[in-house]
């Protein structure tokens, strides 16, 4: 792979972890959340509990390799 900027072979390719942490906002807990929970918590205790423990968590995690050019440092997406 060459430098795209200054044309060099001395190119390493790593890998870049992007993590997403999706999350509701204080908004949404201010208005919604709280009861939603009480509720939830209230006439659906055992399937809630249920779902608390099995739902997945929102993570999302995104890999892409990036390059890095050695000799005049650029950077860039492969
Ligand atoms: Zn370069």
């Amino acid at each position: 792979m060459k430098c795209l900027k200054c044309g060099s072979e001395n190119v390493n390719v790593q890998a870049v972890t992007h993590v997403k942490n999706k999350k509701h906002g204080v908004i949404y807990w201010l208005f919604i959340g709280w009861w939603l929970e009480l509720i939830m918590w209230l006439f659906l205790t055992l399937p809630w509990l249920i779902i608390k423990i099995f739902k997945p968590k929102k993570i999302r995690s995104k890999i892409h390799s990036q390059a890095v050019c050695q000799t005049c440092g650029k950077t860039w997406r492969v």
